[in-house]
């Protein structure tokens, strides 16, 4: 029944100047997402709105499923298009719209019409009210309201007439790419993948690091990891996945550094580590999935610690929200099940009974001194042997 749909954006609209560079991002995201269903697809842009051609068959559910987690997008309107754009076929499409549509028919409803066709022999009140009248005298049932309806009929008459009257609600935000690049800290957590599916939402395109401690970490657990950046890739589009082979860094911290401290320092070489990479990524920031007062490493006093070896900002979308109100977001990108699947991650293998929660800066400096002989080609294999994943969509 549809052959369109209807694209509509929000914040989008406010970018002045550089509007047409937000459009042009949303319609090639949307191309690309539509690429995995079934079916072909067109994305047009015409007067400031964005439509999808079903050029073919296709599966509604699975387009509107794809649609709803395109970031910049603020509601889909599906569209039935009328060829011929007479009065009589426009009334009998709004009638038979209205039946398919809605099989209970007791609601207020409005006519709007939007009349680009200056030509066409009705303006668009009366496109509005004399649709109106027709729907009546077919459904009785139907009770016009133009100050608050139930439903809206839109009516636009171009080149041909266009119906709809539903709008699903899109995932909002601005379109992935529009913002510049953020390397995202991603372990196998809830936290880190909920950080990077919000910072995706403002339009930043991902890039992300694992660091894993084989044979201390398993295959599975980064598995795990990669399954991780496939769930946040949904939204964020295409993710490059650095792997960061960290035992031996780990170990050498474990064994001269005094253990309150490990997860501070082994934090700091984690972040120092990921910065690096996304200057080599062209990343404008660092993201993590820190929250205040979560666990000792992430108190205000561990976060200026951690924070002290980064030159780039470190964006952290949680940092004030709640565990709960984590981990309904990461149920609702569907990222929970697979967080808290029970596989080691390779700072709960190293964590010290007590770790310091009020650390001071330079006396973690001090500690840090005593990798000074081995550190630089610890840093140099690491770099090394790290291995690169490119999760696609
Ligand atoms: P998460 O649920 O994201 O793992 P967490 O509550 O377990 O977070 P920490 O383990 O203290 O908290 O990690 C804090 C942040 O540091 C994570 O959100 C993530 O951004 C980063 N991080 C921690 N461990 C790793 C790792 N092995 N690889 C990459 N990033 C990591
Ligand atoms: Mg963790």
């Amino acid at each position: 029944m549809y052959k369109a749909f209807l694209i509509k954006y929000s914040e989008i609209g406010i970018k002045g100047k550089n509007r047409y560079v937000f459009e042009d991002a949303l319609c090639k995201n949307i191309s690309d997402a539509l690429k995995k269903a079934y079916g072909d697809f067109e994305v047009s842009k015409e007067q400031g709105r964005i439509y999808v051609w079903a050029l073919t068959e296709y599966d509604y559910d699975e387009v509107i499923a794809i649609l709803s987690k395109v970031f910049g997008i603020a509601a889909i309107c599906p569209v039935m298009l009328v060829d011929d754009k007479g009065w009589d076929s426009v009334c009998a499409a709004a009638v038979a719209h209205v039946k398919e549509r809605y099989p209970d028919r007791n609601f207020t409803f409005k006519v709007e019409a939007k009349r680009g066709d200056k030509h066409y022999p009705y303006t668009s009140p009366e496109i509005g009210s004399r649709l109106g009248a027709v729907l009546i005298d077919n459904y009785p049932e139907m009770k016009v309201d133009v100050h608050s309806p139930q439903v809206r009929i839109t009516v636009e008459i171009r080149g041909k007439a266009y119906i709809y009257s539903e709008s699903i609600k899109g995932p909002n935000g601005m379109p992935v790419g529009t913002s510049g690049k953020a390397m995202l800290l991603l372990s196998g957590g809830i936290d880190s993948p909920v950080a990077g599916y919000m910072i995706a939402k403002r339009g930043v395109k991902l890039a992300a690091v694992y660091f894993h401690a084989p044979p201390y970490t398993s295959e599975r657990a980064k598995k795990k990891v990669v399954d991780l950046a496939k769930k946040v890739a949904v939204y964020s589009g295409s993710i490059r996945l650095y792997v960061v082979n960290f035992t031996e860094i780990q170990m050498a911290i474990y064994e001269k550094c005094p253990h309150d401290e490990l997860t501070i320092i082994m934090r700091r070489y984690m972040m120092k580590i990921a910065e690096n990479l996304a200057l080599k990524e062209e990343c404008l920031g660092l993201v993590t999935g820190e929250s205040i007062g979560q666990v000792a490493s992430q108190t205000m006093h561990s976060l200026l610690c951690t924070n002290d070896v980064c030159t780039l900002p470190v964006y952290r979308p949680l940092i004030a929200f709640d565990k709960q109100d984590i981990v309904e977001i990461s149920q609702k990108i569907d990222t929970f099940e697979t967080s808290i699947l029970p596989y080691e991650d390779c700072c709960t293998i190293f964590v010290a009974k007590h770790p310091v929660t009020k650390p001071n800066l330079n006396v973690i400096k001090k500690s840090e001194r005593k990798l000074e002989e081995v550190i630089d080609d610890m840093l140099e294999r690491a770099y090394e042997t790290m291995e690169i994943e490119d999760i696609e969509v």
